[in-house]
């Protein structure tokens, strides 16, 4: 298992320095609220232990992850009614990777909800995040 990186965001997530919209935790997956969503209920899956990418991530790594994706995937679908999903990790700044610790991104979608390249993200109105992480983190409770 790779050492927390002190400047990492999600790592200082994952320690609890920095707050998040949690909705899940086990021993080696985090996922929580995106600060900047493309629709409400955005959810990341992180592994807590830091690598920066896809390609770099251990078997192990992402068997856990993996196997974790499917439930939250289900849980935002419920949370959100969406019609479908996205589910993408973005490797590298030329793919639009900003934070470099490997994320998979559970994007609620609707039909005519716009999204499309480049993203252009929202922001939660007050309460409304907390309100999305409880719907959430309650069907992922279930
Ligand atoms: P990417 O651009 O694929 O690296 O995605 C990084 C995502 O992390 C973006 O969608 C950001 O909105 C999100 N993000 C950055 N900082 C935070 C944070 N402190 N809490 C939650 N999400 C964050
Ligand atoms: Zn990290």
């Amino acid at each position: 298992m790779s050492h927390p990186e002190a400047n990492c965001v999600f790592c200082k997530i994952v320690a609890g320095t920095l707050p998040a919209a949690r909705v899940l935790e086990t021993g080696e997956v985090l996922a929580f609220l995106d600060i900047g969503p493309l629709a409400p209920g955005h959810t990341l899956v992180i592994p807590k232990a830091h690598y920066t990418n896809l390609p770099t991530l251990p078997d192990e790594v992402a068997a856990a992850l993996g196997a974790v994706l499917p439930r939250v995937c289900r849980a935002v679908v419920a949370a959100t009614g969406a019609e479908g999903l996205n589910v993408l990790s973005n490797t590298g700044a030329v793919a639009g990777q900003s934070v470099e610790h490997v994320h998979w991104h559970v994007i609620p979608r609707r039909f005519q909800d716009g999204i499309a390249w480049p993203w252009r993200p929202l922001t939660y109105a007050d309460g409304e995040l907390e309100a999305m992480r409880r719907r959430i983190a309650c069907e992922l409770s279930g």
